[in-house]
């Protein structure tokens, strides 16, 4: 990194002390009307990272927070840059820079409920949107700027009027992610622009080298925080392993959403073709499940979140793009169909249930060609995982069921793939997957669910 030089003889941070007993907001420094502010949003004491770096950044300190996934970093670092704002308000305070858009809109949520009794406005600059609607949100100079690095660096160069040269906080929120999506280059382009005198915080799950050389390059004498050690996976989480032969994917897969009815189910798949294909044989068996992809424009795939988040919809199938950072506090089981290639994912994928404090369970599922991945990842949480318990006669009840939804769900892919190559739109949304199974004949919308 180009800019690394700058502070490159940086000494290694501090590490803080172990926390204490969890204590409330005002015992670590945080002002009453934010206190308030916590109060309503049910936060009654603050999470291990909270307890950490709220103290350390009221103090006016940088710090690199190392922590899960769901252990309440936003609040973390949210708290202290509002509390500097009201001591001295300021347009263009705060910009904080995270990898994706989704994890982008939840972090403005949280600043918009923490900061809406201070009136505090944040803009979120995203790619996927409509550029001059930013321009002119710009142009009102909000307080925070939530941004992932590409459009940012495009409106640094390009919206007339805008900068960041007064600008007092800087956050990277996820940063081994940023780095590992290769925005480097931009990460560079904005260190550039904005002031030295500046107060920074760096949020990673993990730290990796590219990590550790942004931190030379943007911070200056941070404090530590790290709230587990590396690779850990929170301690409420339940986590299991199926191994099962490859062919019955689909029937395990129905045979544990019946099992576990009634809970929220978050099930990763490896790509976007088989996320909608899973989306679709399930849908085609009546349960309310509704796909998070790539290959979605980027309103659906709010869409397709916000049904999931408000409820409406209990199983979201969705590719990598989802698995880290979105903020879905109601999952309760995570399922990977397809396991994760990379073992960090598999961290970040779990990381969707048992957040803030809450319980959940993880299922896995290992087929003949899985077992080596498989191995990689115990080896990385250094536990040993137990099998899922399970009935094999009910699945194998379920395989000629599950076979005729698949054989529609290919019909109804393949029609989809033609529509989209006719239309060259992206109408591959639940709407869609509606319309064709009315189409359809609609025998198998009066299935019942099982
Ligand atoms: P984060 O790790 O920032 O994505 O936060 C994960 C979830 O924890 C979000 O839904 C927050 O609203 C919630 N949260 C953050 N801080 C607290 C707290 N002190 N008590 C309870 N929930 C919290």
């Amino acid at each position: 990194m180009a800019a690394g030089d700058e502070e490159g003889s940086a000494p290694e941070p501090e590490q803080e002390p172990a926390a204490e007993e969890p204590r409330s907001f005002k015992d670590l420094g945080v002002t009453d009307v934010l206190c308030e502010a916590c109060d309503q949003l049910g936060w009654k004491v603050p999470t291990k990272i909270q307890v950490e770096a709220i103290p350390v950044a009221l103090q006016g300190r940088d710090v690199i927070g190392l922590a899960e996934t769901g252990s309440g970093k936003t609040g973390a670092f949210a708290l202290p840059i509002l509390q500097a704002l009201l001591e001295t308000p300021q347009r263009l305070f705060a910009l904080v820079l995270t990898p994706t858009r989704e994890l982008a809109f939840q972090i403005s949520e949280q600043f918009e409920a923490l900061g809406s009794s201070i009136g505090v406005q944040s803009t979120v600059i995203v790619g996927g949107i409509d550029t001059m609607s930013q321009s002119l949100a710009l142009a009102k100079k909000p307080h925070v700027i939530i941004a992932t690095p590409g459009r940012l660096v495009d409106h640094l160069e390009n919206t007339k009027g805008f900068n960041l040269r007064a600008l007092k906080f800087l956050v990277m929120d996820e940063a081994d992610r940023i780095l590992n999506m290769d925005f480097e280059t931009e990460v560079d382009k904005i260190l550039k622009v904005i002031p030295r005198d500046r107060k920074t915080f760096l949020f990673s799950a993990t730290m990796t080298k590219k990590v550790q050389k942004l931190q030379r390059a943007a911070l200056k004498n941070p404090v530590k925080c790290a709230v587990s050690s590396k690779y850990q996976t929170v301690e409420k989480l339940q986590q299991y392993y199926i191994f099962i032969p490859s062919k019955f994917k689909d029937s395990y897969l129905v045979y544990i959403l019946n099992e576990l009815a009634g809970n929220s189910f978050m099930i990763f798949c490896s790509t976007c073709n088989n996320t909608q294909r899973t989306a679709l044989l399930l849908r085609n068996l009546g349960f309310t499940a509704i796909p998070l992809h790539g290959q979605m424009s980027q309103n659906k795939r709010l869409g397709s979140l916000n049904k999931f988040k408000a409820k409406a919809r209990s199983i979201l199938l969705a590719t990598d793009v989802a698995s880290r950072g979105l903020d879905i506090p109601h999952v309760d089981v995570v399922i990977n169909f397809d396991i994760p290639t990379h073992s960090k994912d598999y961290i970040h994928r779990v990381g969707r249930t048992a957040r803030a404090g809450r319980s959940g369970k993880s299922i896995t599922f290992v087929t003949q060609y899985d077992v080596e991945l498989f191995q990689r990842i115990e080896h990385l949480i250094g536990k040993k995982l137990p099998a899922f318990p399970m009935q094999e006669e009910e699945v194998m009840m379920l395989t000629e069921r599950v076979a005729e939804a698949q054989r529609i769900a290919r019909m109804e892919l393949r029609e989809q793939g033609e529509k989209k190559r006719s239309r060259n739109d992206d109408d591959d949304t639940e709407e869609a997957i509606g319309v064709r199974n009315k189409v359809a004949g609609g025998k198998k919308k009066k299935r019942k669910a099982f």
